[in-house]
């Protein structure tokens, strides 16, 4: 038996490792205020519907009454949430929380007007108003966004048909949800010790990393043993999403689903088209990779359920908080003065929430509101992981710290496609300074190795996934019936071409597809490989100090979402519909991996 440690209740928290959310709301009383302030604010928007075409003035007010309300949501929303999230078993904030939700939800509803309103006014009109009416012109970007699709929206009584149907489209999504999260009862499985274990999926996701083989193959085996024994259920629960997403996307005239999702998020295809090229034409890198994982591990048959177990052993590296504020300032000093004097007001000000408690939490987030400070929490350890998480996080702030002071509320947050560029590129950032300080070669093969696992497991990894969606997609466009053995066949095909010959492609990799719930989310996966790829690309201009590098970051820090995300890619520095910045990723994927080869081979 192990002593469980206790952790400390909030209470016992040393205040300076907490985070102040006295600059959101002085006190839960002042909190109150602004809800129901919220709540008002919320009922008088009824009057604004039916008004938003009657003139240019008219047009101007209720956009800006709406965005008001958006606005002071935020705020109360991210208090109650915080403080729920600091201790979850609190009943008050659990109050605070459900109160928030319900809300957000009327609000939701209750401004489910604004598109269908402004796509009913004609373009000559819209035209005018915006030529009239100069308090008009911050929304100019905003209203695009809405009509830039505009071919593709229904009559309005066929749009309200589709969203009465909403509930109903999810039931695919529901049912996996379910299944995965609570029905699927998976084997029990022995531990390190010999200990029995309840395999879960969280519980796999540490088994499969164990440096014990037995104990990974049996969580392996154990897992996919129960898949398999739903794989039809799975299949028909996939199959009915995708065929949501492809209903859908014919119904408003599009090619196919992706072609829909795509402009939802205003990117062009070619984006996608050139991310699995160029993965399909760098797959010798991987091969290569998997070649060495085996050789280190020195194992005569290299398996799937080989590819977690760390290749260098526990992190060689350790730091206290306090040590890691240090090292992630002088990592992120290449990034300008300005830069850092944003990382500082954020590690100095009680900004962050830095220890484990009871009842907080799990995981790491970067959030707050347009009008608060950005505020992260974290479960500190004193290790490199925790390093990296805190320098990730504090990507995130810095780019929310610049948006909120320099777009207008409207544009104020900043698009799913390129939030994650600015944390990987931090990441990046930390990788390259460990590189030119360390000099220790079980260290610097540790740091490599997290380098490019990290890159393994998301521009490979994700671009698989990617491969996989879009070829069920066309499938089933095409009528052909997406059966449990017709997906598994291809995903089997697809793995073994990833991970190429020096790895047995175990029969139970096949049914992969059968369990992972982003395939529920209509072409998500693929902006993880674009992302930090991206970021490769720009951490490496900024490391190599490029004319007008750092201030074409900057630049993208401050711009929000007030152009289309591909555009302020293209302003950064990089067209994500041309294959060079993944040309760039791979080159640096393959020089650490050459480093990590000649480190290893010694
Ligand atoms: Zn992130």
């Amino acid at each position: 038996m192990t002593t469980v440690k206790q952790l400390p209740r909030r209470n016992e928290v040393p205040e300076a490792l907490t985070w102040d959310l006295t600059k959101v709301f002085a006190s839960d009383a002042a909190f109150e205020t602004a809800f129901a302030d919220v709540a008002r604010q919320n009922q008088a928007i009824q009057k604004v519907q039916g008004t938003l075409g009657q003139s240019a003035r008219a047009l101007k007010n209720s956009l800006t009454q709406i965005l008001d309300l958006f606005r002071a949501l935020e705020k109360v929303y991210v208090y109650a949430s915080m403080k729920n999230d600091q201790d979850t078993d609190d009943p008050k904030y659990q109050g605070y929380q459900a109160k928030v939700d319900s809300l957000a939800a009327q609000v939701s509803a209750n401004v489910s007007f604004l598109d269908p309103e402004i796509l009913a006014i004609d373009p000559q009109t819209l035209a005018k108003y915006l030529n009239d009416e100069p308090d008009l012109k911050v929304y100019q970007h905003f209203i695009d966004s809405i009509t830039v699709n505009r071919a593709h929206v229904l009559e309005p009584q066929a749009e309200a048909l589709i969203a009465a149907a909403g509930d109903a489209f999810n039931t695919a999504s529901n049912t996996f949800g379910v299944l995965n999260n609570s029905d699927l009862k998976f084997p029990v499985v022995k531990d390190e010790q010999g200990d029995p274990v309840q395999l879960s999926n969280g519980v796999y996701s540490r088994l499969i990393e164990s440096t014990d083989r037995s104990v990974r193959k049996a969580a392996f085996e154990g897992l996919y043993h129960t898949y398999d024994q739903f794989k039809n259920t799975l299949a028909s629960t996939l199959s009915g999403e995708v065929k949501t997403h492809n209903y859908i996307a014919k119904a408003h005239h599009y090619q196919n689903a992706r072609a829909r999702a795509m402009a939802s998020n205003h990117i062009p295809e070619s984006v996608y088209d050139t991310l699995i090229e160029q993965v399909n034409a760098h797959l010798p890198l991987l091969h290569r990779y998997v070649a060495l994982r085996k050789k280190i591990l020195g194992l005569d048959e290299l398996h799937m359920y080989d590819l977690y177990t760390p290749l260098t052993g526990e992190a060689p590296l350790s730091y206290t908080f306090e040590e890691a504020k240090a090292t992630a300032k002088k990592a992120l000093a290449v990034m300008g003065p300005d830069y850092l004097s944003h990382v500082s007001e954020i590690f100095e000000n009680r900004y962050i929430d830095v220890v484990e408690n009871q009842g907080k939490r799990s995981g790491a987030y970067s959030g707050g509101a347009y009008d608060t400070p950005p505020y992260e929490l974290l479960n500190w350890q004193n290790n490199l992981n925790n390093l990296y998480t805190l320098v990730h996080e504090t990507g995130h702030s810095v780019h929310s710290w610049y948006t909120r002071h320099n777009q207008p509320y409207v544009y104020g947050d900043y698009p799913i496609f390129v939030a994650e560029i600015a944390s990987t590129t931090n990441e990046n950032i930390l990788t390259e300074y460990l590189l030119q300080t360390q000099s220790d070669p079980t260290v610097r093969a540790y740091i490599l190795n997290y380098y490019l696992d990290g890159f393994k497991g998301t521009i490979f990894r994700q671009t698989q996934f990617a491969e996989f969606e879009h070829f069920i997609h066309q499938a089933d466009g095409n009528g052909e019936p997406l059966t449990a053995d017709m997906m598994s066949d291809y995903y089997g095909k697809l793995n073994a071409r990833y991970y190429g010959p020096s790895i047995i492609s175990d029969p139970q990799i096949a049914l992969e597809w059968s369990r992972i719930p982003h395939f529920y989310m209509n072409y998500y996966v693929y902006q993880y490989a674009t992302g930090f790829a991206a970021a490769a690309f720009l951490s490496d201009q900024i490391m190599q100090e490029k004319p007008q590098a750092r201030e074409k970051y900057i630049d993208y820090l401050k711009s929000g979402s007030s152009h289309y995300a591909i555009d302020t890619m293209k302003a950064a520095g990089i067209d994500m519909t041309k294959p060079d910045y993944l040309i760039g990723a791979f080159q640096t994927f393959e020089q650490r991996l050459n480093e990590l080869e000649h480190l290893l081979q010694r």
